[in-house]
């Protein structure tokens, strides 16, 4: 059995990794302990010093070097995920994609580190302002997005000059073995980026880490919860982004089939395994057409391995996620709601023991009923009858989560008020899955993150870094000739 991030113990505890297509296990993770992430973090702190002192150039060098070699394997990387994720390669070749995009994000460094700077704000006297590294980021990441969401953080730190921890989740730990390689041969110092594997344990033993300076982590709400409040405990700076749940609110004069093709690709992308996958499909007026639109192309989605081109679709992640997610089917049927189509059926001839779900479709949902109460994590689309937008608006700003939310309309004055008294993070007109670009920020609102900054972009930089503001004023030296003293000499002639 293949062994990740083995300290060397045997007796260790291990978390398996599956080909979720097939159900075997492919590999075992060595769970680091509080000693093992100790020596992570001192490794990281001792590398800290030369790095922060590397000059702008030579930094942003090893991050282009990094970028070439992260499109270079672009295909390795999808590959890995795909084997352990489940996705279809097409998914986890976007996913690649949008990582590399915040890569090429913080190669741009030199440019969004420069300070400010205000000359004689009083007489003699410069004011400035500059961004410094913080030290040692640790970074804490979900399964769903074994590359995407690590390079979401640590390009943006590192270029910023900290070093990086990296606690990739257990389920897909290959991807970032392969991304330590990348950086190394990129030419970045040893300990700038590092690993370490595990779950809980390791998790808990960074974040209460002394000289962890940062925390940066998105998973699941409730994790997000208990390393936020840990981190801010101990004085540490943290973002954590959580869960989600995302509606898409349909107005009746939406364009039907471009609107069923939007939602049909949000709610079954990646088996809906996405924090910005559409869950919850808003109707206002007469739902009707745009169900039976949103059906029809459900059944028509081909279920199967990632690795097959056929597939529009892949496993879930887990047999026990599986589970759960087909859980919430019965348990939406016993409160009352129509199960439209039935992922539950799904055979993959040659797939018997995979962790397959086939697109569901779930209608008369309410909000009581826990399919849509809770984040469910799968193909599932539930939609919600209501008579108004505002009626839709309200339910959307009642949920505890608020990462997106989409609105499908042809009504320009709709959209804007949607687009203004809708309380999520990131909002989609038309688009249903309004994912920011690397130089935009990526995060939500209420139960979707805990702390003030979203990640990449701007907010990453701000986030990295730590603001300095300095007042300047040089005593005039005692030989200096009147003018100089008094202010500037102007030029003969010019004194008219
Ligand atoms: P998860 O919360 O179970 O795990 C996330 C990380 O936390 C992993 O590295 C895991 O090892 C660690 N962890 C798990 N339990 C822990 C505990 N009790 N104490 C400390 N650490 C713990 O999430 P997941 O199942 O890997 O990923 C899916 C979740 O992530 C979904 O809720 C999804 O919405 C969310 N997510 C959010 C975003 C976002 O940007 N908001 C992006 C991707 C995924």
């Amino acid at each position: 059995m293949r062994r990740i991030g083995s300290s060397g113990d045997a007796a260790a505890r291990t978390t398996p990794v599956y080909d979720p297509a097939t159900g075997a296990q492919t590999a075992e993770v060595v769970a680091s302990t509080a000693p093992d992430v100790d020596r992570a973090v001192q490794d990281a702190a001792r590398a800290f010093p030369a790095w922060r002192d590397t000059s702008l150039a030579a930094r942003t060098r090893v991050l282009f070097a990094f970028r070439e070699l992260c499109h270079r394997h672009r295909d390795d990387l999808a590959r890995l995920v795909t084997a352990e994720h489940g996705k279809v390669l097409d998914d986890a070749r976007g996913e690649v994609a949008r990582g590399i995009e915040v890569v090429e994000f913080a190669c741009g460094m030199p440019q969004l580190l420069k300070g400010e700077f205000s000359e004689d704000v009083s007489t003699g006297v410069d004011a400035s302002a500059i961004r410094q590294p913080l030290g040692v980021v640790a970074g804490i990441t979900p399964f769903n997005f074994p590359v995407m969401v690590p390079m979401w953080m640590y390009p943006v730190a590192i270029a910023c000059g900290n070093t990086f921890v990296l606690k990739p989740s257990e389920r897909v730990p290959s991807p970032s073995e392969l991304v330590v390689e990348l950086w190394r041969d990129a030419g970045l110092p040893e300990n700038v980026f590092t690993l370490v594997h595990g779950d809980a344990e390791a998790v808990d033993a960074l974040v209460d880490h002394p000289g962890v300076a940062a925390v940066s982590f998105v998973g699941s709400t409730p994790v997000a919860r208990h390393v936020f409040d840990r981190a801010h405990a101990a004085g540490t700076r943290v973002q954590a982004l959580g869960g989600a749940k995302n509606h898409a609110v349909v107005l009746p004069d939406a364009d039907l089939a471009s609107t069923a093709d939007a939602l049909v690709a949000a709610g079954y992308g990646s088996a809906g395994e996405r924090c910005m996958a559409i869950s919850a499909v808003v109707v206002v007026g007469d739902a009707d057409p745009l169900l039976a639109a949103v059906a029809a192309r459900a059944r028509a989605l081909v279920v199967g391995p990632g690795t097959d081109p056929a597939a529009d679709m892949g496993p879930l992640v887990t047999r026990a996620h599986r589970a759960r997610v087909a859980g919430y089917l019965d348990a939406a049927v016993e409160e009352g709601a129509e199960l439209v189509v039935d992922g539950r059926t799904v055979e993959v001839v040659g797939s018997d023991d995979g962790f397959f779900l086939g697109p569901c479709l779930v209608d008369r949902v309410t909000p009581e009923m826990s399919v849509y109460r809770d984040e469910v994590f799968g193909p599932v689309l539930s939609v919600v009858r209501v008579g108004s937008l505002d009626e839709a608006i309200g339910l959307v700003n009642a949920n505890p989560f608020g990462n997106g939310a989409a609105i499908f309309t042809r009504d320009g004055h709709a959209a804007r008020h949607f687009r203004r008294d809708v309380a999520v993070g990131m909002v989609g007109i038309n688009v249903a899955v309004p994912v920011p670009t690397a130089y935009y920020s990526f995060g939500g609102w209420k139960g979707s993150l805990f702390g003030d900054a979203h990640v990449h972009g701007m907010e990453g930089v701000r986030f990295n870094t730590r603001l300095k503001s300095i007042t300047t004023r040089w005593p005039v030296p005692a030989s200096a000739p009147a003018p100089r003293r008094s202010g500037l000499r102007l030029p003969s002639g010019d004194a008219t």
